[in-house]
């Protein structure tokens, strides 16, 4: 019946009579309010309240650790009624949890959730929710038909270059295997040998790359798991297929172990922005990072362009805990963020690269009003060390000594202990002037702190200093402390104010705290690391550090927070064994297969090979350059040097949709890529642009 609004009326009335002719039998069916005079001394009927009881009610619990990509391993409990997990809360026992070495943690790291992981039911019952493979209906053809080559015209046909537009059809588990497997041989011979070479040149490939396959179909294979390290098993296993590949190798070219090629292994860390590409910059290694129990020695915290409170939420409590200890906590960023919301002061900068100028006019006025910690300067940095003027270079002592012989290393020193095969030719000895004997001395990379006072030397930090060189000409030499000082006259509060826009009395008691209190730890985001500035960002911070005394001592340094390293699972040693290298790569022609025995380092054989995930975001290429001047230049190297990308398989890591080219990856560079596998529980967006789900 078509229900008009005259209708609707007509019935409305018609049922308002009728309720007004029986109210009185309904109001005779309701119970009077029951009146309580003193609710303290009684209350009524409460039996209402089991409703709500009733809600968390469970019938079986178990704890388990949050793994999603964000690296904070939260131990959780989960509750399961009618076999359903109905919710998720903090266990509260990280105080219970110790290492293998009886390491213990305490309460503090109670509690710790947050509310991704609370709502992970919604997730995993959410429409989103993959409940099956699933293959696109044109790669599925294309398999079907036998895997004709793809040229443009196929390309084109089976929708390799509309993913997105295509619809998915269900498989069964049985069905996936057999056209995963298919997919991968259909594609490793595609590409493997001189008629895999020319297709890859017909198809525009940089020679350089299709050098780098070896003549191996299965080299174009890339896989990537998402975060691996936190789920060895579940994450790595991805990497131990790539590392399976020889096999399939050996069987199409029909060549033995040692002579094959697996598949690429895709990089995490520098993809999603994790690594701060200034530190190796800036000391060699890869990463400065922190338990953030460490905050808790901290005196000073500086969260630049950091938004902690909000995404790092189980750790934020470390952040604002200082303020309970009387620290002092500062936000460097554009916007009045969360973590400016607590701290004492909030310094504004312009966006952009700007900020490098702030930490380098701090480090002017640390060094104009003396608040340098000199003994630190000389003990423990690169300072002290002298450059030659006329080349900018370190001055090394066979520039003035002659027949000077690199000195022998101390055994109990970091480079003798703990570098394996370090090259001694490649690590030249350095020079300092010697305030105690006015000349310039020989100094080795282990003549720090109190091994360099043992040796009488004192190092000057500033002056130009002659120095004759073993040619018998003279130039002139700076330590790195007096080129600073050159270098920073640049930055005096005007301009850096003008450049970055922070206030500059802001400015000047950022330089006053770094150099009044101890220590001061200085925390900067992934996100920032993304950006290519990042490295000078990244390298101006430990500079008014460095100045002060504030790399080194807990409560000190400069960190990102990328969470890692606190999954120390898996781990392989020389003494304890291969680790996670024995999931990934063991010998895939030797597999143990006694369950008894344990994988050794003689065990592991490792056929892939590490890639860099955005050669493939950079149009899947190298960067090679033609240059107006010099021509065409290769910039990367032969190591780093990626393979054509034919076969994509992600586990675990939304990779497409956190690409930073996402357009030109989509609808360009993956329309030349034959199969694309997403490996996940929710039908993210690179699912959207996959082949088999
Ligand atoms: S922070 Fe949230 S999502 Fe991350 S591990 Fe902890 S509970 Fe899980």
């Amino acid at each position: 019946m078509r229900l008009n609004r005259r209708k609707f009326l007509q019935v409305s009335a018609g049922v308002a009579t009728a309720m007004a002719l029986t109210s009185k039998r309904v109001g005779a069916q309701l119970k009077p309010v029951v009146k309580v005079g003193n609710p303290l001394e009684a209350y009524p009927d409460r039996r209402w309240e089991e409703v709500y009881r009733d809600q968390y009610k469970y019938e079986r619990s178990f704890t388990y650790c949050c793994s999603p990509n964000d690296t904070h391993q939260c131990r959780v409990r989960g509750f399961v009624r009618n076999g359903i997990l109905m919710r998720i809360e903090q266990n509260y026992d990280h105080h219970k949890v110790r290492d293998l070495y009886g390491n213990q943690a305490d309460a503090a790291w109670n509690p710790r959730m947050c509310l991704r992981g609370m709502t992970y039911p919604r997730r995993a019952y959410g429409p989103y929710r993959n409940k099956y493979p699933m293959i696109r209906v044109g790669w599925k053809q294309w398999a079907d038909d036998g895997f004709p080559y793809l040229d443009k015209e196929n390309r084109e046909k089976y929708k390799m270059t509309s993913r997105g537009t295509d619809e998915f059809v269900r498989m069964t588990w049985d069905q996936t295997f057999t056209y995963l497997a298919k997919g991968h041989v259909a594609v490793g011979k595609a590409y493997s040998g001189a008629r895999g070479a020319q297709r890859l040149k017909n198809e525009g490939y940089q020679p350089e790359m299709i050098e780098a396959m070896g003549g191996s179909g299965p080299r174009t294979f890339k896989y990537r798991g998402g975060m691996g390290l936190l789920g060895v098993v579940g994450k790595y296993g991805i990497y131990r297929l790539a590392n399976n590949m020889a096999l399939l190798d050996s069987i199409i070219r029909g060549r033995g172990p040692g002579k094959v090629l697996g598949g690429r292994a895709w990089s995490n860390y520098t993809w999603h922005g994790d690594q701060a590409p200034g530190h190796s910059w800036t000391h060699g290694m890869q990463t400065s990072d922190i338990d953030f129990a460490d905050h808790r020695y901290a005196k000073m915290t500086i969260q630049w362009g950091k938004n902690l409170i909000e995404n790092k939420m189980p750790e934020a409590h470390w952040y604002t805990e200082i303020m309970e200890r009387g620290g002092t906590l500062v936000s460097i960023a554009p916007e009045y963020n969360p973590p400016a919301t607590k701290a004492d002061y909030w310094v504004p900068v312009r966006a952009g690269l700007s900020d490098i100028s702030l930490f380098l006019g701090v480090a002017k006025i640390i060094m104009d009003e003396g608040l340098v910690d000199i003994d630190y300067v000389k003990d423990y940095t690169d300072m002290p060390l002298l450059v030659r003027t006329d080349t900018l270079i370190r001055l090394h002592p066979d520039d003035f000594i002659p027949g000077y012989k690199a000195q022998t290393l101390p055994k109990d020193g970091f480079t003798t202990k703990w570098m394996k095969n370090f090259n001694r030719d490649m690590m030249p000895d350095f020079a300092v002037w010697d305030t105690n004997t006015d000349k310039p001395v020989a100094v080795t990379r282990e003549d720090i702190g109190a091994k360099m006072r043992k040796k009488n030397i004192d190092p000057a930090l500033d002056g130009v200093f002659d120095i004759k060189l073993v040619s018998g000409r003279t130039i002139t030499a700076m330590p790195l402390y007096e080129m600073y000082k050159v270098h920073l006259k640049d930055y005096d509060i005007d301009t850096v104010n003008q450049i970055c826009h922070a206030p500059k009395d802001l400015i000047v008691r950022l330089a006053r705290d770094i150099g009044t209190i101890k220590p001061v730890e200085i925390h900067y985001g992934e996100g920032i690391c993304h950006y290519f500035h990042a490295t000078m960002h990244n390298r101006a911070s430990y500079v008014p550090l460095m100045l002060t005394g504030n790399v080194g001592p807990k409560g000190s340094g400069s960190h990102t927070w990328a969470g890692n390293y606190k999954a120390g699972n898996y781990q392989g040693s020389h003494w304890s064994g291969p680790g996670f290298a024995a999931m990934v790569a063991e010998d895939p022609f030797n597999p143990i297969l006694d369950v008894s025995q344990n994988v050794d380092w003689k065990n592991v054989k490792g056929y892939l090979k590490g890639e860099e995930v955005s050669y493939w975001a950079h149009r899947d290429k190298a960067l090679i350059v033609n240059t107006p001047r010099y021509g065409r230049k290769v910039f990367t190297g032969r190591t780093h040097m990626p393979t054509p990308t034919k076969l994509v398989w992600f586990v675990n890591v939304n990779v497409i949709n956190n690409a930073k080219w996402f357009y030109e990856l989509v609808f360009n560079t993956n329309n030349n890529v034959d199969m694309i596998v997403a490996q996940d529980i929710e039908f993210t967006g690179s699912c959207e642009y996959s082949d088999i789900v």
